[in-house]
């Protein structure tokens, strides 16, 4: 609602203005697609498409599903549109609700925000990853976000090699798996059945029993192969040089098999235990699980409704409420004079308010106050008559009498 909705569309413009000096163009996605597009691109056995997504039947007894984030959508275009043809790589963001059906709660919706930002093809050089990283940091930086926290991890890839060995990711969550099979008993429920299902998730684990434990299991740094260790060895180099602060943290983790390398989280401050502001990472095998051509691809969510609270939080909520200019009148000549004011007021990009009825000024003072006006321009007979105006400052009640000439001018210097 307003006076609110000020912050939103500054936030959403700082992202525009932003990723616009990176060379990202604007897509604005369907806000539903076909339940088979989000089952194979977020993954049938995640939490989001098992539990959380607005599925329904349409006309036409096909599955379709409310989006419940972005990414799916923007690799189904990038193939649908033939995009590998432009020249790589694409850089596409989008705005806009995201649908899950996760419990409610401060920072959790059911419908959310996201401003999503992606790298659609071209090579999987950490130029990219850290161009990518750097440029959301400047994003939260110039919204003046206080206490962002950004974390960073790679997780390797998730192939095989040639003659069958398990090596990087795979050899990881092998050996995850074994240490974790031998302290399965100190672990809660959860965490158990994770042990079988998807051991990567214990990572995720909140609960406090379970902390020491987890600081004892293996880490993925020491299993990359030496191709993803250069790649994050690399990446880092490139954060430094771009002068962008991290903090590693092997417990950063994603358990589909497309992600790969680089993820990265942010957080900040103000939100509780749901304090991620944006996650990202890169997905190199996302567009050819689709059915397009093997394409690179990294990119981001950050979570808008979140972002907002936070700046809130720390003060930096603040939006410029209520009027520029309250136009008091009275008197038919008064009132012509006042829809031409108004008219030149309102060209030259100022907020006003014209009541659409004659009150006696008396009235129309205490009026512009709780609307929040800044000024009150004084137009009765006399003033018409006179050309000579009042203008009143209603934080401190002093007035001026100006010529009809000079208000726009005025005025416009005034606010
Ligand atoms: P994800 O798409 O799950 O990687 O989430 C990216 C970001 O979106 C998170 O860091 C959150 O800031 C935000 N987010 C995810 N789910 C929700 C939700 N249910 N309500 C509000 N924000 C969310």
């Amino acid at each position: 609602m307003p006076p609110e909705t000020e912050l939103w569309n500054r936030v959403e413009q700082t992202a525009r203005e932003v990723f616009g000096t990176h060379g990202f163009g604007e897509i604005r996605l369907p806000v539903f697609e076909p339940t088979e597009l989000f089952a194979r691109a977020v993954g049938g056995e995640t939490d989001i498409v098992s539990k959380e997504m607005y599925s329904f039947e349409d006309r036409d007894e096909t599955s379709v599903s409310l989006r419940p984030e972005a990414t799916a959508g923007i690799c189904r275009a990038y193939i649908e549109h033939g995009m590998a043809q432009w020249p790589q790589p694409v850089k596409l963001c989008c705005f806009g609700p995201m649908f899950r059906r996760e419990r409610p709660q401060k920072g959790r919706y059911r419908q959310f925000y996201q401003i999503d930002a992606e790298v659609l093809g071209g090579s999987d050089t950490p130029g990219i990853d850290s161009e990518v990283i750097e440029m959301v940091m400047v994003f939260f930086e110039r919204l003046g976000l206080p206490g962002v926290q950004l974390e960073i991890n790679s997780i390797g890839h998730s192939g095989t090699d040639t003659d069958g060995k398990l090596v990087c990711r795979r050899a990881y969550v092998e050996a995850l798996r074994v240490a974790l099979e031998k302290v399965k008993d100190q672990l809660g429920a959860d965490s158990q059945r994770r042990v079988e299902t998807n051991p990567l998730r214990v990572l995720d684990s909140k609960l406090e029993h379970e902390q020491a434990v987890i600081e004892t299991l293996p880490r993925i740094g020491e299993y990359l192969c030496a191709d993803c260790a250069k790649h994050y060895a690399e990446m880092k180099r490139l954060l430094d040089l771009r002068g962008v602060k991290y903090r590693e943290n092997w417990r950063l983790v994603r358990g589909l098999d497309y992600y790969m390398r680089t993820t990265f989280e942010i957080t900040a401050p103000g939100l509780g235990s749901q304090n991620a502001v944006c996650g990202g990472g890169r997905y190199d095998g996302l567009i050819e699980l689709l059915g397009g051509p093997p394409t690179k691809g990294i990119g981001f969510a950050i979570g808008e409704d979140r972002l907002i609270l936070s700046l809130q939080e720390a003060g930096k909520g603040g939006v410029a409420a209520g009027r520029d200019v309250y136009i008091a009148w009275m008197g038919e000549k008064a009132q012509a004079t006042a829809i031409a004011a108004a008219q030149k007021l309102r060209a030259a990009g100022l907020r006003v308010e014209l009541p659409a009825t004659q009150q006696k000024f008396g009235k129309a003072l205490g009026q512009a106050d709780k609307l929040g006006a800044r000024y009150a321009l004084i137009l009765g007979d006399e003033e018409v008559a006179s050309g000579q105006w009042t203008v009143k400052a209603l934080a401190d009640g002093s007035q001026e009498k100006i010529n009809e000439a000079e208000l726009v001018e005025l005025l416009k210097k005034k606010v």
